[in-house]
């Protein structure tokens, strides 16, 4: 398989005063060029830990514990900052979750494009400009050539976020990192955001790592998820086998509090995961599981595939194999 990304056993943790909470524990997968990949589970799960890995945006305290994160072969935990800036913003481009405070508000969005141009492209002011203004026509900012000298609050929510994705895509990125990229904006909005990414996913041939609590998002938009809690990737498999045949508890609980236009019941999962402070002892979900056997108490499950490639990390699937 063409890999552009691979993360293995990847285990991150925030230093305390006396110990390590680990966020995200051995954690792994691929991505390569072109696919789309989801990263879904709640708050805290370690989702954004594991993408602010990749472009090593980590906070000051968060220490990479072991694992690599190799990218177009290269493992970036070990690149110098000097690498980095090269391909933060011109090979991987981040779209975070809040446009407004992404953006600064004392630059007009145009001049802010046209700096992320001048740092990763070789060009003339005259180039830079041009694709800066093609970066905004192509996220479909009506009347770009006027609107570049317009200031961030010139802007709706949703426009506002089609600016960040026109600046992600001005540098031509090889991979898009999207964090909760909808989650600021109202829903009709998230919809026509949720299109604009999948059709230059489709044009450009860009990967996507697209980080998001919901796993309708997933559905819209990518070829494979995996399913995060407690900072393990518990269950993981084409969109469309997992929808077919959700198998760890986590996920149909998750599946079961999607909203259901037929009826209007949702149906939470009982309970609060993990703290990262906790200690876990066993299959992380136990205390919130209602399939739970004794052995889930005493041992965490391994990834056990259970077809090609659906993989899942719980004790009742042993027995089948
Ligand atoms: Fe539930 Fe046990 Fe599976 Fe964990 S291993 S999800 S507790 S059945």
């Amino acid at each position: 398989m063409n890999n552009l990304l691979q993360v293995k056993n990847l285990s991150v943790g925030f230093k305390l005063r006396n110990s390590t909470a680990f966020a995200v524990s051995g954690v792994g997968f691929e991505l390569s060029k072109g696919e789309s990949l989801g990263i879904v589970g709640e708050s805290g799960c370690g989702k954004t830990v594991t993408a602010m890995s990749i472009l090593k945006l980590l906070p000051q305290n968060a220490v990479i514990e072991s694992g690599e994160i190799l990218y177009k072969g290269k493992n970036i935990i070990s690149m110098s900052e000097k690498e980095m800036m090269k391909i933060r913003g011109g090979e991987i481009a981040l779209i975070p979750q809040d446009p407004m405070t992404s953006l600064n508000p004392l630059y007009t969005v145009g001049d802010q494009i046209l700096e992320a141009v001048e740092i990763h492209h070789k060009v003339s002011k005259k180039e830079a400009k041009n694709i800066a203004t093609e970066a905004l026509k192509s996220v479909q900012i009506p009347e770009a050539e006027k609107r570049f000298n317009d200031y961030p609050h010139q802007f709706s929510g949703g426009m506002r976020q089609r600016v960040i994705i026109g600046m992600a895509l001005s540098c031509n990125p090889d991979l898009i990192i999207a964090d909760e990229p909808t989650t600021a904006l109202d829903v009709t909005v998230q919809a026509q955001i949720l299109d604009l990414i999948k059709q230059i996913q489709h044009d450009k041939g860009t990967s996507l790592l697209l980080i998001t609590h919901d796993l309708g998002v997933v559905a819209e938009v990518c070829d494979r998820v995996a399913v995060m809690y407690a900072g393990r990737i518990v269950e993981h498999a084409s969109v469309g086998s997992i929808f077919e045949t959700p198998l760890h508890p986590y996920t149909i609980g998750l599946m079961k509090s999607l909203p259901d236009t037929k009826s209007s019941k949702l149906t939470p999962i009982k309970g609060q995961p993990p703290a990262i402070t906790d200690k876990i002892q066993g299959c992380p979900f136990h205390p919130r599981c209602s399939k739970k056997m004794q052995i889930c108490e005493k041992i965490e499950p391994n990834a056990i595939e259970i077809k090609q490639n659906h993989n899942v990390s719980c004790h009742l699937y042993k027995k089948q194999l």
